[in-house]
């Protein structure tokens, strides 16, 4: 293929790319996105395969690669659980990281490329940026990964004088910069790329390590940002425009989506980025007054039936454990009864339920709940003092009031779904454990507030068996 045939390629993958996020920021029209970016990344695909940088002796080495990449993703796509969702993207944001570092030290000694003066520099600073930021995002993902699939703690790590270390970090990496461009070979130049790369991953190590509490959805959606940037930067040392433009343009709408998601959870941006919120201050709900202990009240699956039925405005509130016990089916059933008999139903979304951005979203579309009975927090809020019954489905730290009453909390200042004001709330969960921040819930004591003990769906065919009878 021609270089200006692949360039036309390029440009018509660059703007199903575009259609293709277009797309998926609405949930009726994700599905044509994603044929969109399926679409684009083939073109993408074969015109790189195809075109003129790639010469025959690389091509058997590129067709092996393709197979034996693509056999392992569609093994991963087949295992992985809906739950397991949010670390297989961690994951994958760590490949794009790793991808950036080889390609940096490999463009870095390849002695076909040969540059000379300003060309040189500019080609080595693209080298040094593009290693930082994929070294960056290669063991924060990674950090990630282990937090979301619980191989470690959810606690931050919070180092004494971490920001200075991040402080003289930092000025080591512009330190070993300026003698990374000064160094008259890649012999000399490897050390300083070496050494800027080792503290690249220990920046990206510390900083994923330092978040806690409730925090996690930020940092999973800046690494997200940040693999875009990595991919940019890749395609600036291949001389690629397609990996420059589609990296931009995830860089740049994960940036947006961070900065959407602070808003949201009420926390500044470079605060959660450097580290320390969601920490477990030492402050102890008795110490704040905020009770967390006392008496519950269950309920059961048939009592729950009869308040539901008997309710006019009903609000439910899926989280987490809906998407474990995979209750999104039997719930949109429920809804269904409960909407035949004149109910009032609808749903409540929290931006950071579940975890990933739009995890309930997705699995509500998938039972095909209607998306005009779907409501954002901010839209809901100020009705539920009017709400006969909130039910909450394997929900916990977004319903938690302490995010409202208790400045001591690790989730203060998090808006909350206020589900305690309705007459009723009822939560459905196996126990009396805690969410991802690890923190206690008070609203499980209030007293209008009943407990439904148990795997999400099993109660609730119970709650429908109640309902049908
Ligand atoms: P939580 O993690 O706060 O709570 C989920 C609850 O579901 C648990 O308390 C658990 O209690 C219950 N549960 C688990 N399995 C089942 C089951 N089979 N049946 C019934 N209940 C079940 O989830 P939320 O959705 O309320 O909040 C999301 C949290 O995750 C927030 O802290 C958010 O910051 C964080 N997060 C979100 C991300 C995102 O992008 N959305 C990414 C990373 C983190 P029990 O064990 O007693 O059943």
């Amino acid at each position: 293929m021609s270089e200006n045939l692949a360039n036309i390629a390029y440009i018509g993958a660059t703007i199903l790319f575009i259609l293709s996020l277009g797309g998926l920021a609405n949930p009726e029209s994700s599905r044509r996105g994603n044929f969109y970016g399926i679409l684009g990344m083939s073109i993408a695909i074969l015109a790189t395969v195809m075109g003129p940088q790639i010469t025959t002796v690389g091509f058997p080495l590129i067709i092996g690669s393709l197979v034996v990449g693509g056999a392992i993703g569609l093994y991963a796509a087949r295992k992985i659980q809906m739950t397991q969702m949010p670390e297989l993207v961690a994951l994958m944001h760590s490949l794009v990281g790793l991808a950036a570092v080889l390609v940096g030290f490999a463009s870095y000694v390849d002695t076909a490329i040969v540059l000379m003066g300003v060309e040189k520099s500019i080609h080595e600073v693209e080298i040094y940026i593009g290693t930082f930021i994929g070294a960056v995002t290669f063991s924060g993902s990674l950090i990630a990964f282990g937090k979301l699939s619980g191989k470690i703690g959810g606690r931050p790590l919070l180092l004494p004088a971490r920001h200075g270390m991040n402080l003289v970090g930092l000025l080591t990496v512009i330190y070993f910069g300026v003698q990374f461009i000064a160094a008259p070979d890649s012999q000399t130049g490897l050390m300083p790329l070496m050494v800027m790369t080792v503290i690249a991953l220990l920046f990206g190590v510390h900083m994923v390590m330092a978040i806690g509490g409730a925090d996690m959805p930020v940092v999973v959606s800046m690494l997200n940002s940040y693999s875009g940037w990595a991919a940019a930067a890749t395609g600036f040392m291949l001389s690629n425009d397609l990996l420059i433009v589609i990296g931009a343009l995830v860089g740049a709408s994960g940036g947006i989506l961070s900065y959407i998601m602070c808003r949201a959870m009420n926390r500044n941006f470079f605060s959660v980025i450097a580290g320390g919120f969601g920490t477990a201050s030492g402050a102890t709900s008795a110490s704040t007054g905020i009770q967390t202990e006392g008496e519950i009240t269950s309920v059961s699956a048939a009592e729950t039936a009869d308040l539901l039925r008997s309710a006019k405005n009903v609000v439910i509130v899926p989280g987490y454990g809906m998407a474990v016990a995979q209750a999104q089916h039997t719930v949109y059933e429920m809804t269904k009864i409960l909407r035949a008999l004149g109910v009032n139903v609808r749903f409540g979304i929290h931006p950071v339920a579940g975890r990933m951005p739009g995890h309930m979203n997705v699995l509500l579309a998938e039972a095909k709940v209607p998306y005009d009975i779907v409501f954002e927090m901010d839209e809901l809020n100020d009705d539920f003092p009017l709400v006969d019954v909130s039910i909450v489905i394997g929900a916990n730290d977004i319903v938690n009031p302490a995010a409202e009453d208790d400045p001591a909390s690790p989730i203060a200042g998090m808006p909350v779904l206020q589900v305690w004001k309705s007459k009723t709330s009822i939560v459905m969960k196996r126990s009396m454990a805690s969410g991802y921040a690890g923190v206690e819930n008070p609203l499980f004591f209030k007293e209008n507030n009943r407990m439904l003990f148990g795997d999400a769906k099993r109660m609730l065919d119970e709650v429908l068996g109640c309902l049908k009878s």
